[in-house]
């Protein structure tokens, strides 16, 4: 059985309903993946390694993650830290606001938790997810300590995935998300950048930009996201233009990343090429896209596999 594990956070959502009510929900970018990607792969054992607090919301995202047949035996229960939470607002005209409760996160203590025999046993995986979201939240002292397991990981023959996600409000300094960021590029096999992560920091606004500046990391597999223009792939010396099929009923766009990155992979572990992966996923994300929230019902999802 092929194995992946996600390393990053989950999160409490709250999203605002009328003026009494709030729906309350867990998304976060490596949770959102782990869940298409097991939706369309059961095949795929597919773990989130993570630390949450002692406290009944941290017991509901954990129920949760078993509800989608999430393995959560690197889920850590910190002592006295709880569950980050975010509040999703949206204004009259649709435009959406985020409040978030994150800064003192159980999440960011998992690093404390990778000790030898959990690293030794993710040693035994197939591949290894993490996201520029999950390095911001690793607490800054950790991260070098971070760098150092990752590579016990990347000698042990697991292959390394990072998707930048960039979130400037989570980073002290553009300086800082671009020296762990070309940290992680230079690590990994597999990457999965949105054009507009790059922008921000780099300059970079295409997908030629993209290829341009990550040629010297030396990935295996480069797969460039672009919205609803196309996803262009750069694997063993070949560059490829996937045509992406624009959805016209766009409800709400988060996770559609994220979705595209478990499915894309789900479909990489089990032996799927790279444009048949491709397609797989944009028809995931595409799908995604037209529900509110980042986890849509199990049941629209579904027509990702007909
Ligand atoms: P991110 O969510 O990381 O910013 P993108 O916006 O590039 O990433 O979207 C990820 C994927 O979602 C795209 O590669 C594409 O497959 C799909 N997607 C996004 N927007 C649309 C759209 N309007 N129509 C169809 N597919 C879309």
């Amino acid at each position: 059985m092929k194995k992946i594990h996600f390393l990053g956070e989950c999160m409490v959502e709250l999203r605002a309903g009328d003026a009494s009510t709030m729906h309350q929900s867990f998304a976060g970018d490596v949770y959102n993946s782990a869940v298409y990607l097991k939706r369309v792969f059961p095949e795929v054992a597919t773990s989130i390694v993570t630390a949450v607090g002692q406290d009944n919301l941290s017991d509901k995202m954990v129920a949760t993650f078993e509800q989608e047949s999430i393995d959560t035996r690197y889920v850590f229960r910190h002592e006295s830290k709880v569950a980050g939470l975010y509040l999703v607002e949206t204004d009259e005209t649709g435009e959406r606001s985020f409040t978030y409760w994150r800064s003192d996160a159980a999440a960011r203590k998992v690093v404390d938790f990778l000790n030898s025999d959990v690293l030794a046993e993710l040693a035994t995986g197939d591949m290894f997810f993490f996201s520029g979201i999950s390095l911001a939240v690793i607490e800054e002292d950790a991260r070098s300590l971070f760098w150092e397991k990752l590579e016990l990981l990347k000698n042990a023959g697991i292959k390394l995935v990072f998707d930048p996600n960039y979130r400037a409000r989570l980073w002290r300094s553009e300086e800082q998300a671009k020296e762990q960021f070309e940290r992680a590029l230079h690590v990994s096999d597999i990457a999965l950048p949105g054009v507009e992560d790059l922008t921000e920091l780099y300059g970079v606004d295409s997908a030629q930009g993209v290829i341009d500046f990550c040629r010297p990391f030396g990935l295996q597999e480069l797969v460039i996201k672009n919205g609803p223009g196309s996803v262009v792939t750069f694997e063993s010396e070949t560059l490829l233009t996937h045509k992406i099929t624009p959805v016209t009923n766009v409800v709400d766009t988060t996770s559609a990343g994220d979705a595209f990155n478990g499915v894309y992979l789900g479909a990489r572990l089990t032996g799927q090429a790279v444009s048949g992966s491709v397609q797989l996923a944009a028809k995931a994300a595409g799908i995604v896209i037209q529900h509110p929230g980042a986890i849509c019902p199990v049941a629209a999802f579904d027509a990702v596999k007909s």
